[in-house]
């Protein structure tokens, strides 16, 4: 048996979402003619309490739609320097928005108001023009925690005093939303965009959806276009979507549970110098020197646990859709046994 905690993304479509999938009816997205894409978007627009959405491949595409959508080249994004837009995606805040960007060192890649202030540019000619500012939530290098409500709103007020666009890379926002119990329409409220992952905790293959008001979301379509991410029976996908918001959001909890047993277990291995607190599916661990993280990964991985170095210091383990009790059970069980 392999347990596979790389991340959540490795999950495979359910015998439901692969039936939904193949009874989805289907046209020519790019006419605009897919009547399960449609369904999508508007379903996850409506959940946001928002005008308008785009299915999009990937979350990185979400992302950096959003950021050319919002900035001029020349202009300056401000987010945490741990952010998935900075880290994990190639380059493209420069590449595809001739974009520059204010890296700012937040608590487990949570950022303050105060921070954003500080990092605002004075209107001067040296200077980039600070237009968007970035949040993600939950952080996924910040091992999944998530935002308080009162941060994010008071960033919102920055942003307003200062005119900038505020930008919500949420790939696992409904892990928040459900560790938090919060209401997605406050987060439409207040994002001029959100990004969300359905491959992620939600458990479809493929897709993202970018949300936000009609005349953002029609610049993005064309921007989609652009990119290469214009797709034709893209039903078959987002049937997956759909499947996935109607079935897979509530169960998100057993994931975080799952996650909080094995963060204490490993907690108390002499091995591991400290654990992240462990808010949602993501543990991450710092290990101690005599233990490398490439050595653990080894070890498990003979074990059939498979789990990911992050750092020359630090693993990380993602609880998800695939992962049973009784295979947590199987995972205590050898970590008490190295
Ligand atoms: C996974 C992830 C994304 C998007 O990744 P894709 O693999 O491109 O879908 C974006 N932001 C965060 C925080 C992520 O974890």
């Amino acid at each position: 048996m392999i347990i596979d905690y790389r991340s959540d993304t490795v999950t495979r479509p359910t015998a439901g979402m692969r039936d939904a999938m193949f009874r989805a009816p289907l046209g020519d997205d790019v006419f605009g003619e897919d009547p399960t894409v449609n369904e999508l978007e508007e379903k996850a627009a409506a959940l946001f309490g928002l005008e308008a959405a785009l299915f999009c491949p990937s979350g990185t595409m979400t992302n950096q739609i959003a950021i050319r959508c919002h900035t001029q080249p020349g202009d300056e994004v401000i987010c945490d320097v741990n952010s998935h837009i900075y880290q994990y995606e190639g380059g493209g805040i420069a590449s595809n928005s001739g974009a520059s960007v204010a890296i700012l060192e937040g608590d487990r890649g949570r950022i303050t108001a105060e921070q954003v202030s500080a990092a605002i540019q004075p209107d001067d000619v040296h200077r980039p023009i600070s237009r968007l500012v970035s949040l993600e939530n939950t952080c996924n290098r910040g091992g999944g925690s998530c935002y308080d409500w009162s941060q994010i709103q008071r960033i919102k007020q920055t942003c307003l005093e200062k005119g900038l666009s505020l930008h919500l890379d949420g790939a696992r926002l409904f892990n928040a939303l459900v560790f938090n119990k919060e209401d997605p329409k406050n987060y439409g409220k207040t994002f001029d965009s959100i990004s969300i992952c359905l491959s992620k905790g939600l458990g479809a293959p493929v897709g993202s959806l970018l949300i936000g008001n009609k005349h953002f979301i029609k610049k993005s379509r064309r921007i989609r276009k652009v990119f290469g991410g214009g797709m034709r029976q893209a039903g078959m996908l987002a049937a997956a979507g759909l499947y996935a918001l109607e079935h897979h959001v509530d169960r998100l909890e057993e994931d975080h549970r799952h996650a909080s047993i094995i963060a204490h277990c490993l907690s108390l291995k002499s091995f591991v110098k400290e654990v992240l607190p462990v808010e949602t599916n993501i543990i991450v661990a710092e290990l101690t020197p005599d233990m490398p993280p490439t050595t653990l990964v080894e070890k498990w991985k003979k074990n059939g646990i498979l789990i990911f170095a992050i750092s020359p210091t630090r693993i990380r383990m993602v609880t998800h859709l695939d992962i049973s009790p009784s295979m947590v059970d199987h995972t205590l069980q050898i970590i008490e046994n190295i």
